[in-house]
């Protein structure tokens, strides 16, 4: 009986998978598959009614067919109040509320994921989990129980009724269940591969068109829109291939399963026939066994088809399970606040996830509060991993990050984001107005002081010039601003925010030489004052740092002032006559204020 033991465990995976999709609300769903049970137990029961009720009414027994109809109508409304009573679960917004639920957790989640995990998965990923898969997975469970209950009980609750008027045609209904077991584990391992395979394939599609969409105007540019749209179509094809698959393995068992249902009828009739025939069994009560399995043989060639909208909910659930399961950023309390901003990496080794070499090995070193820090070092050398450390992008492998003293592991995400500012490359517009973009830096600024900040970035002339001054939305005009406008609204909302440590990453590296004296003029407002740590490719312009930071292969090989270095006539001092020869100066206002 190895068959049976292994369905009833699936039955009770797929009870308590239920019951973790219902979460807090398992009470509730308990209730209302108790009202189901009830149901359809009393609606096999109201069904079995007929034996009695076509005996009586065959042999013109009035008083007694009244008693078997008011009985099976009364079982019927019974079973009729309390399927209601079940589906209270669903009319009363208890799945609305599952769903709001599920999707709380998974934000509070993604608050609290490090950054590092977060950009593993992909956007269409999280995406997919956060509206498709909490829809999937939560949005039929009334309805889908409900079946599985009508489907599971019904006949059941006959057969056994059925026993009782004659064992032999209980058991040729029975027959049925043999067959249909091996049917329903090939049907169902079948499906669960495929689900599985088809909500991977959907998810890859989804990331894929997501990057492809997002990816069009850069790499139309570069005219390499090929790429990705090979990968979009790759993962088409794929999907495509998944449900050919899955529509052949799923349609046959659901066919054998219809006939089966079908033979087992005939059979039923033609034993039945027999049965009269020889004397042993009554033309009611096969006439009653015919009514009752025609209205048996619908639900149960649809439950293995039901069986698979479980497993699709079941899998959709797993996703959502795993984002669940990802380590959050743990945080050492107590939890404190700095009071001064020096920064100091102690012994910080660090690898990026499933990477085995170290992105920074055991880099140690002090920026002193309101000084100025340049970074430099080849590409790839581990500069940007650095600012990430300082960000808790991910947490160091080896040592610590501390600011004021402090190990930023016991600061509260929200305590370290008010110390830092970042002004990088590519910056990021919402689809709001300019001057809500630039609010962003510190909500509840004034308009006043928002415009203040913009006047200091330099930003407020081209902003004068847009058709409706900073009350334009960025929808309109987001491509038509230039690479340096875009860095100085950043650096508005920096100078708005006006956080006490600035990190700047390759601030004007993109950037014609116009566009960079006014940016450096907007930096040169934003770092006053501050504990400032600056990314720069150009030697040029970080000459007059209060202390530079050269960068190896992931390792701090010097530090010191620039003309320090130059004296040392290590890497730093080949490294700018390097660029001396090959650069052209610019010799603009700005170089000497950086
Ligand atoms: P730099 O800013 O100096 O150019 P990075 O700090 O960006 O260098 O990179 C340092 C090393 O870490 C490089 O070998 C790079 O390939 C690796 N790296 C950077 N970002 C990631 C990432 N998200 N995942 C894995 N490896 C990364
Ligand atoms: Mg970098």
């Amino acid at each position: 009986m190895k068959k049976s033991e292994s369905s009833f465990t699936s039955l009770l995976d797929s009870y308590k998978i239920s019951l973790q999709i219902a979460g807090s609300r398992a009470g509730s769903l308990k209730k209302s598959l108790g009202f189901f049970i009830l149901s359809y137990t009393l609606l096999g029961a109201s069904f079995s009614c007929f034996y009695p009720l076509l005996e009586a009414l065959y042999a013109l027994d009035v008083v007694q067919t009244w008693k078997w109809i008011l009985l099976m109508a009364g079982v019927g409304f019974l079973s009729l109040v309390t399927r209601w009573l079940g589906h209270e679960f669903d009319y009363s917004g208890e799945i609305v509320e599952i769903t709001h639920e599920l999707r709380m957790k998974l934000g509070k989640k993604l608050r609290h994921m490090p950054l590092e995990t977060m950009y593993r998965h992909q956007t269409g990923e999280l995406n997919s989990v956060f509206a498709s898969n909490v829809d999937e997975s939560v949005l039929h469970l009334g309805v889908v129980a409900s079946l599985f209950f009508e489907i599971l009980l019904v006949p059941f609750s006959v057969i056994l009724i059925t026993f009782f008027i004659d064992w032999r045609m209980a058991l040729t209904m029975l027959l049925v269940l043999p067959l249909a077991l091996p049917l329903y584990h090939w049907k169902r391992r079948a499906s669960i591969e495929e689900k599985r395979d088809f909500t991977e394939g959907n998810a890859r599609l989804e990331s894929d068109l997501i990057e492809y969409v997002q990816g069009l105007p850069v790499l139309r540019s570069i005219n390499q829109v090929g790429v990705n749209a090979k990968r979009l179509q790759e993962s088409t094809a794929l999907v495509k291939e998944i449900q050919k698959r899955g529509v052949l393995s799923s349609t046959l068992p659901m066919i054998l399963m219809s006939t089966l249902v079908e033979m087992t009828m005939i059979l039923a009739l033609t034993l039945g026939i027999f049965w009269v025939l020889d004397g042993s069994f009554t033309i009611p009560k096969l006439a009653a066994m015919l009514v009752i399995t025609a209205r048996l043989t619908e639900p149960l060639s649809i439950f293995l088809a039901v069986a698979s909208v479980f497993d699709l909910m079941a899998s959709a659930f797993k996703r959502i399970q795993s984002v669940l399961e990802t380590k959050e950023m743990h945080y050492t309390p107590p939890l404190q606040s700095p009071l001064q901003f020096e920064i100091a990496f102690e012994g910080v080794s660090f690898a990026y996830n499933h990477k085995p070499e170290l992105a920074l090995k055991e880099v140690s070193f002090r920026i002193p509060p309101r000084s100025l820090v340049a970074i430099v070092g080849a590409s790839g050398s581990g500069k940007t991993t650095l600012t990430k450390m300082i960000m808790r992008y991910a947490d160091p492998k080896e040592g610590s990050v501390k600011i004021g003293g402090i190990d930023i592991r016991s600061m509260s995400q929200e305590e370290l984001m008010r110390q830092l500012s970042v002004v990088f490359q590519d910056v990021y517009l919402f689809d709001d107005t300019i001057l809500n973009n630039i609010r962003m830096g510190r909500p509840e600024a004034s308009d006043e002081e928002v415009r203040s900040a913009a006047r200091s970035a330099f930003c407020h002339e081209f902003i004068d010039r847009l058709p409706q001054g900073y009350d334009t939305p960025i929808g309109d005009i987001g491509g038509s601003l230039s690479g340096g406008e875009r860095q100085r609204l950043s650096i508005a909302r920096a100078i708005l925010k006006d956080s006490p440590i600035i990190m700047l990453d390759e601030p004007t590296a993109a950037l014609d030489t116009e566009s960079e004296v006014a940016v450096q003029k907007a930096i040169d407002s934003l770092i006053r004052d501050k504990t400032v740590i600056v990314i720069a490719h150009r030697l040029s312009t970080i000459a007059g740092a209060d202390k530079i930071l050269v960068m190896e292969e992931g390792r701090l090989i010097e530090e010191g002032r620039h003309h320090e270095l130059l004296e040392q006539r290590g890497r730093y001092a080949r490294l700018w006559e390097a660029q001396s020869r090959t650069k052209a100066w610019h010799l603009s206002s700005n170089v000497s204020n950086l």
